[in-house]
């Protein structure tokens, strides 16, 4: 079993990176890879983990960029050293911070008032998401779950209005091939677009900026949907690549570690790119 997709405390999962990679060897992982949103600061502590626990690692990150809401690129195999990379990620930090501001204005005007440091309290690095949002509206009986949290305020058009500025999608990918990784398209269901649509945004993302992969095997992905993905990445040449996209169950209820496909199945080695897993150490 692998899991090329999991967030840590670097950005909005409930879990510390070592404490993921004790998790995936309790779940006999052979591969795992830490892509946390918007950072790599946690892949250095994760890396020296899962190479104490003989599993291989693959250096992530998942940038969200302008258009659909959820368009997320996975990058694999990024040098966490990387000046373009490094320079993206602090911007990514300075307008999360403002965001946050706006949202709590937001809220306020809602009637609904949590203030920067109940947010806080649930990011323990600096980083501001919207689930650290999420949770304080849970602390504060506002909303009882995280999922109503964005149904209500987190996750509307309504919010789309003060959404932080993102990077054009040939800015992200760029940033991870110009530090020698590899560009994914993560979790095309989330996108909410027909499959038309979604073929011409990958042939697109192809051809402009140099997009390698799709991520077709993801926790809520239904069979029908995991089979079009991997038809689009044979017809257009590209990498499949799997993952959870684990946060912790506080986070994101009723998603375990290693499982694609309606959280029944689990992704195995033989069902990603072997080049993709080749860029593991
Ligand atoms: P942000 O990068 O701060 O805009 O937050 C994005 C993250 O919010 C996603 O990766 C998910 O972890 C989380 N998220 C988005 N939509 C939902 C939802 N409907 N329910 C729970 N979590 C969500
Ligand atoms: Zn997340
Ligand atoms: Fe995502
Ligand atoms: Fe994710």
């Amino acid at each position: 079993m692998i899991d090329l997709h999991m967030h840590s405390t670097e950005s909005d999962g409930q879990y510390k990176p070592s404490e993921l990679v004790l998790m995936a060897k309790k779940k006999n992982l052979s591969y795992i890879a830490l892509t946390d949103h918007d950072t790599i600061a946690g892949l250095y502590e994760c890396e020296l983990y899962a190479r104490e626990n003989g599993i291989r690692f693959l250096r992530g990150i998942e940038i969200s960029v302008k258009g659909n809401r959820e368009l997320h690129i996975l990058g694999y195999g990024v040098d966490p050293e990387s000046q373009s990379l490094l320079m993206l990620c602090d911007e990514f930090v300075k307008q999360r911070g403002l965001r946050a501001q706006r949202i709590l204005d937001y809220l306020d005007a809602k009637g609904v008032h949590i203030t920067l440091e109940q947010v806080m309290r649930h990011s323990s690095s600096g980083s501001v998401g919207r689930p650290h949002v999420a949770q304080a509206l849970v602390e504060v009986r506002a909303v009882t779950t995280v999922r109503e949290a964005f149904e209500l305020y987190l996750g509307t058009p309504e919010f789309d209005k003060i959404e932080r500025p993102k990077p054009e999608p040939g800015k992200g990918i760029s940033a991870i091939l110009n530090s020698g990784g590899i560009a994914i398209l993560a979790h095309p269901a989330l996108l909410k677009i027909d499959n038309a649509t979604l073929e011409k945004l990958v042939y697109q993302l192809v051809v402009d900026a140099g997009l390698g992969g799709i991520e077709c095997y993801y926790s809520t992905h239904t069979k029908e949907q995991t089979e079009y993905y991997l038809s689009l990445a044979k017809k257009f040449g590209l990498v499949v690549s799997g993952g959870s996209d684990f946060h912790g169950e506080k986070v994101k209820a009723n998603i375990a570690l290693g499982t694609g496909c309606d959280g029944m199945l689990s992704i195995t080695e033989d069902m990603v790119s072997r080049e993709l897993l080749d860029m593991a150490k």
